[in-house]
């Protein structure tokens, strides 16, 4: 356990205020303070290195969450929670916020997933990381989140099972890691009770307990390097809104860097610093779980907004055609809340008012497809713009577009075993269907075309694989650049695949055996 973050104000410089250049001095930085950052902060902290945190997302805690979706999205995600891919056709939804994506995430959480490991292994040598490497850090950090198997599931998790116990489908009940979680439904705007066990209230301020030092609002430019190691960051400090620059600059410097800006922001800030990419693999290979959503129409209340916004799930079509035959694909509810709703059912004037008034009677279900296991799933690729910000290119292939249809019949086909008196697959030629045959016949003739389908992500990977062949990853298994000596990756964007289960878990596992094994070398 550790105090709460807002006893630690003395450690905390909020750039916003800044009035003059800085230059701040520690044994290791660490860019971004999500799942991976976060957690190798508290490591590194603990092993008696001075850390020092930059993030770029504005010093919050409980009594600025709100329940407020129009406070939250601009505060505390990137790009305002419209980030889209390079042809808009993907929403993508990620953090930027302290805590990272963890402080806005659903708390779900799952291991990696054996067949995911067994392709690793035999395709990208990284056979270490099996079930007894793995089961020790899963240990430390259920114990250190609090994760628990939940079984309060609100109406929409139990028209999920309903619908897969029907059918015969596989489904299974969810950890999450919370404490004392009063079912409020509004983790995407940030606990306001601290029940979820995100970064924001356990690993943070443990470093800071252990006399790490955070910048918030302050952006992570580049890294400058020199004859193989990296000697100082530049960072720019963020206005209030975090939309614009103040003009001030901070640079930090240390023995050892870490970035942990998740996937996108990771590649992006190595981009940026033009450190050597023999592999050119560096922004490639980034992968989404690529996400296609319906909603059924229920006669009774489903109130989708409250309530653990995931606790059942269905691993039915995940591994059908093999690890690397037709895609996979898990299915989930999420939550629903107006903002989100008003965005994703596409329609005008009466017919939009319509959706939004039906709301409470609505069963949202979503299916997020397993990318990057096929020759045909080779993910997106991040580019720089002309100002230096990331933008993800993602071309969604016809072996996708496949896996979406399918997706979106069996969503359908679950709803209905369920219950549903009408079902809309999130497709803008799409139309409320009456019954399974009508859905099953449409879904089939539906055009899967970028902005037809609404089509979404939380959960960025990849753009700085790993892997133990210089000349085939960015960094080693241990998330050490191959090239730069003193600088690591720690987060989501290792992987050299989607994981094909929510990522946050193996993030936080994979950052507790990287921290540790960084903590031993810097220190010798
Ligand atoms: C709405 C939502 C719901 C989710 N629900 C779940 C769930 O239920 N279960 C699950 O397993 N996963 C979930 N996820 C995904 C999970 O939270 C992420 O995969 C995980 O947090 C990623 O960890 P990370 O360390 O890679 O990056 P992040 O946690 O995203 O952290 C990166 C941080 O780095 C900062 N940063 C980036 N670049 C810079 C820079 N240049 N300078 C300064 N700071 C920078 C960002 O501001 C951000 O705060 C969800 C995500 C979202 C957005």
């Amino acid at each position: 356990m550790s105090a709460s973050i807002e006893s630690f104000a003395g450690r905390v410089v909020r750039c916003e205020r800044l009035r003059e250049d800085r230059e701040v001095q520690g044994d290791v930085v660490i860019v971004g303070t999500g799942a991976g950052g976060g957690v190798a902060a508290e490591i590194l902290a603990r092993a008696g290195l001075k850390v020092i945190l930059v993030e770029a997302g504005d010093f919050k805690t409980r009594a600025d969450f709100h329940m407020q979706e129009a406070e939250a999205y601009p505060e505390l995600y990137q790009e305002v929670a419209s980030r889209k891919t390079m042809d808009k056709a993907i929403t993508i939804l990620q953090g930027r916020a302290l805590g990272g994506s963890t402080t806005v995430n659903w708390t779900i959480c799952f291991y990696i997933p054996e067949p995911t490991l067994k392709h690793w292994a035999g395709r990208y040598g990284l056979g270490m990381f099996d079930e007894q490497e793995l089961s020790p850090w899963y240990e430390e950090m259920e114990k250190r989140l609090r994760v628990q198997l939940w079984t309060r599931h609100n109406p929409s998790n139990l028209a999920l099972q309903r619908g897969a116990k029907k059918l015969n489908w596989k489904h299974e009940i969810a950890h999450r890691n919370v404490h004392n979680c009063r079912s409020l439904g509004y983790c995407g705007t940030g606990c306001p009770v601290d029940a979820k066990q995100s970064m924001l209230i356990t690993t943070i301020p443990g470093a800071l307990q252990k006399g790490a030092m955070l910048l918030t609002r302050c952006r992570a430019d580049r890294l400058k390097w020199k004859d193989g190691r990296v000697e100082m960051l530049e960072c720019s400090a963020l206005d209030s809104k975090g939309s614009d620059t103040t003009g001030v600059r901070i640079r930090v410097r240390a023995r050892h860097f870490v970035v942990a800006g998740g996937g996108i922001e990771s590649p992006a800030l190595l981009m940026r610093s033009q450190v050597p990419d023999p592999s050119a693999l560096l922004g490639r290979r980034t992968f989404l779980h690529l996400t296609a959503g319906s909603a059924a129409m229920m006669s009774e209340r489903i109130d989708p907004y409250y309530g653990a916004p995931q606790s059942v799930y269905s691993n039915e079509f995940l591994w059908r055609d093999g690890v690397d035959g037709e895609v996979g694909y898990k299915m989930e509810t999420a939550p629903l809340h107006p903002v989100l709703a008003a965005t994703a059912f596409k329609a005008w004037g009466q017919a939009h008012a319509g959706f939004m008034h039906q709301i409470p009677h609505i069963q949202p279900l979503i299916a997020l497809l397993r990318d990057g296991f096929h020759e045909d799933s080779p993910g997106g690729r991040v580019h720089l713009r002309d100002d230096g910000t990331a933008v993800l290119d993602y071309p969604i292939t016809d072996y996708l577009w496949r896996g979406a249809r399918a997706a979106f019949a069996s969503m359908a086909e679950l709803q209905f075993a369920a219950g549903a008196n009408k079902v809309l697959p999130l497709h803008s030629d799409a139309r409320l269907y009456g019954n399974w045959k009508q859905a099953r016949k449409a879904i089939a003739d539906l055009p899967m075309q970028p902005l037809h389908a609404q089509l979404f992500s939380a959960h960025v990977m990849g753009g700085c694989m790993m892997g133990p062949d210089p000349e085939r990853s960015v960094v080693d298994t241990d998330g050490n650049h191959h090239q730069i000596e003193n600088l690591s990756v720690i987060d989501g964007s290792l992987f050299p695949t989607s994981i094909g289960a929510n990522p946050s878990m193996p993030i936080y596992a994979l950052a507790a055996r990287q921290a540790s094994r960084l903590a031993k070398r810097i220190r010798s």
